[in-house]
């Protein structure tokens, strides 16, 4: 299988703390695979890592082809319609990307909402933006933090149903990092526990393993 996304023995510190401590992790071309582990485990420090703004001590990310990211807390610009909010995401170094149209037909769901100040949206329809403004960028893979955090579980599952479609259909790659690890297991194939900087579990079917639920994942 292709690898959309590489990461080899990645080691991150701050100052003296060391958030990750030799982090491997694969993501194969049109893949889902979820990351997952407690609080302060180092998910967003390995995001941060992935997506430039934070610099590795050791250790290699590549990533073939393009990466998008839905951050954490969604980051949508509350003063600009849906619209704006996703022809941000078209912008590449200075040149207009794509129109809008290919991302309004993935989600139809943003379409009947286009001319909305984002900020008026609901919580969902929020994260939606995030995840067409990413989708804007043409990714071949799709890092997603926390798509859960904040949101009503009926809320979440229809935003789950929408990237497993996407994942299916378009054979869009996704790395999903999730403090909601029933949720992440059950949805992706592959998933890797991350505890205290290190990959303490990998493989499939983990939401079965039950020494790994009751050892890393609060049984959950
Ligand atoms: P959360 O779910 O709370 O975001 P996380 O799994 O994403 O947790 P990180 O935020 O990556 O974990 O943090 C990993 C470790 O690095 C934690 O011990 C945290 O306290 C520490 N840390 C994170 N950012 C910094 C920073 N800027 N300076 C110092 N320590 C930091």
């Amino acid at each position: 299988m292709t690898t959309v996304l590489e990461i080899h023995d990645l080691v991150v510190r701050y100052g003296a703390a060391t958030a990750l401590d030799g982090v491997s992790l694969t993501v194969g071309a049109g893949e889902m695979v979820a990351l997952v582990g407690p609080n302060g485990a180092g998910k967003t420090t390995l995001v941060k890592t992935v997506s430039g703004l934070v610099r590795p001590a050791a250790g290699t990310v590549s990533v073939s082809g393009r990466l998008a990211q839905v951050p954490e807390g969604r980051e949508v610009f509350g003063d600009l319609s849906v619209d704006d909010n996703l022809r941000l995401g078209g912008w590449r170094n200075g040149r207009r990307g794509r129109d809008t149209t290919a991302v309004y037909e993935l989600l139809p769901g943003l379409q009947r909402v286009r001319g909305q100040k984002a900020g008026r949206l609901s919580g969902g329809q929020q994260q939606m933006v995030a995840v067409g403004r990413a989708l804007m960028a043409r990714p071949t893979i799709l890092v997603v933090d926390e798509l859960s955090l904040g949101l009503a579980p009926v809320v979440v599952d229809d935003l789950v149903r929408h990237l497993a479609e996407l994942n299916r259909e378009q054979g869009l790659a996704v790395l999903l990092i999730e403090q909601n690890a029933r949720l992440a297991l059950h949805l992706c194939g592959r998933a890797y526990v991350l505890e205290a900087g290190r990959v303490v579990a990998e493989g499939a079917g983990l939401d079965r393993d039950h020494r790994v639920m009751a050892a890393y994942l609060g049984g959950a």
